[in-house]
């Protein structure tokens, strides 16, 4: 067994359907029935590739890094610090210290919000995030401000899930210290116009961070573009593995920031009179890190790639073109979040049909769909809901998902008439 190498011919058009043998959980039977997998955005699945490179470096390559003087520790080092360098080309970062190793997207933010807070932050100062946020995206930003005194305000959502960009400009004050967007939303779909964001916030003199949990693995990330100061995502929603994520931060601010978590690795020197930290990325990350995982994740950037990110996006954007006109012929059925801008997210409701009663009957036929309130009650709270059924979709669905998606609604629906 060797390492797995991913090549997939790409003759003009990529064929998606050979590309969906890469993932064998695909294709076994749910509850009697072939699986449709729309729960893409709480996790995507794993080709074959990723999987296989997680076990060889299980099998033959397992060792801690950064530490030992043998040869299979320097082997892991190297194959976990190659991550580094296929991230910072993923998301064309200026360095590869601008890199940073955490446990997702939850962990990343954080990280920022502690480290970056506790440094900037003072009483009277402002936070602004928007309506649309995932919990991950509100509640450290809470937590710091209580400790801080900052202020958290907050950019309200029209009715098709747009954010009010007029009230963004107006929320923007000299005592604004950091804008917290979701880039795509989770629970509606939205795509946030990130660099427009990032300009506004820049002028005022606030920091940037957005939340690229939904949108890294589904479109072209370019944070030189972008030109916001952090950048978060999570492996397992790109083909990688869970426990494993990304800070990308401008290295100057990152170099100012102090650590998160102490212990091993993240120190120069230790003494009990004064310990010294390590450079950036490493003063950031403490302990054995998920090493595995790492990797995995530096896999599943090669996966990707092997597609095009360009590719991915085109065709995403034509399974919810396809999804959207097909449900909005279902009778009853209302979506939340209906945005000109939208990626990968189909949320809606019925006014008689609970959202959990809908995705349980849903999985009687083997179709996985996310019901509830997403991590992001403000926005359901704005939409005046408690729940959705949400289908989020990946580049390895198809039409025919779609099809039985909407079959499956309407035998749904068949028990509540
Ligand atoms: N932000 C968004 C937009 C998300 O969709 C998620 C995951 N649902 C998170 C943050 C949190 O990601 P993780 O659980 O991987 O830390």
């Amino acid at each position: 067994m060797s390492k797995v190498d991913v090549s997939i011919s790409k003759a003009g058009t990529v064929d998606f359907d050979k590309i969906r043998e890469d993932f064998p959980v695909l294709s076994q039977q749910v509850n009697g029935h072939p699986l449709v997998y729309l729960d893409n955005g709480a996790s995507s699945q794993m080709p074959a590739q990723v999987a296989d490179r997680l076990d060889y470096y299980h099998r033959f390559e397992h060792s801690n890094v950064h530490r030992g003087i043998h040869t299979l520790s320097q082997q892991a080092t190297d194959e976990y610090e190659l991550t580094r360098k296929k991230i910072q080309a993923f998301i064309n970062a200026r360095h590869s210290e601008e890199i940073i190793y955490t446990t997702g997207t939850t962990d990343s933010i954080n990280l920022v919000a502690n480290s970056f807070g506790s440094l900037h932050f003072k009483e009277g100062d402002e936070i602004i995030l928007s309506q649309m946020e995932h919990h991950a995206n509100i509640v450290p930003w809470q937590m710091i401000a209580e400790r801080t005194g900052a202020i958290i305000k907050v950019i309200p959502v029209d009715d098709r899930g747009d954010l009010d960009m007029e009230a963004y400009k107006n929320l923007l004050a000299d005592k604004t210290k950091m804008v917290a967007i979701i880039h795509v939303s989770n629970a509606l779909g939205t795509v946030n116009p990130a660099k427009e964001i990032t300009d506004l916030a820049h002028e005022s003199g606030a920091a940037v961070l957005i939340d690229g949990a939904q949108s890294a693995p589904h479109q072209v990330i370019d944070v030189q573009d972008i030109d916001c100061d952090f950048f978060t995502f999570s492996a397992h929603k790109m083909c990688g593995p869970t426990g494993f994520g990304i800070l990308y931060g401008k290295k100057e601010i990152l170099d100012e920031m102090p650590p998160y978590r102490g212990g091993g690795d993240m120190i120069d020197k230790v003494s009990f009179e004064e310990t010294t930290y390590n450079v950036t990325p490493f003063k950031f990350e403490a302990g054995t890190p998920p090493i595995a995982a790492g990797i995995g994740l530096g896999s599943a950037v090669d996966y990707l790639n092997s597609i095009g990110m360009d590719e991915i996006s085109r065709r995403e954007h034509e399974l919810v073109a396809y999804g959207v006109e097909r449900l909005k012929r279902v009778d009853g059925l209302r979506f939340i979040g209906e945005s000109e801008n939208r990626a990968s997210v189909i949320s809606f409701v019925f006014d008689e049909i609970h959202a959990s009663d809908m995705g349980t009957l849903l999985d009687k036929r083997g179709i996985a769909v996310r019901t509830g309130h997403h991590c992001a009650q403000p926005i359901l709270r704005r939409f005046n809901v408690p729940a959705t059924t949400r289908a989020s979709l990946s580049f390895y669905n198809s039409k025919e998902d779609i099809d039985r998606l909407v079959d499956g609604i309407e035998y749904v629906k068949s028990f509540f008439e």
